[in-house]
């Protein structure tokens, strides 16, 4: 499973900190920062997510009031 996060659309409600612990809080900046990511394109990162952090990733999906965050399966399908 693989988890893209869009820095940009982000407006710091930060739902996802309190759903999966790799998202982390920047108050300075007023957004979220996905620890262990890469940055693919200008402000979108990507990481794996953990097969026990599944639920959590979901859920932090979700939990985003503006879809920042998207939740791909193994195969490319979007999940969330
Ligand atoms: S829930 Fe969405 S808007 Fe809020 S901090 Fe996380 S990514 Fe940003």
């Amino acid at each position: 499973m693989r988890i893209e996060y869009d820095r940009d659309t982000c407006i710091g409600m930060f739902q996802c900190v309190a759903e999966w612990d790799a998202f982390e809080r920047d108050s300075d900046a007023g957004k979220a920062v996905l620890a262990d990511s890469e940055e693919r394109t200008e402000g979108t990162f990507v990481r794996e997510v953990p097969d026990d952090a599944e639920l959590d990733a979901k859920f932090a999906a979700r939990a985003c009031p503006v879809d920042a965050i998207a939740v791909y399966d193994d195969d490319g399908e979007q999940v969330v």
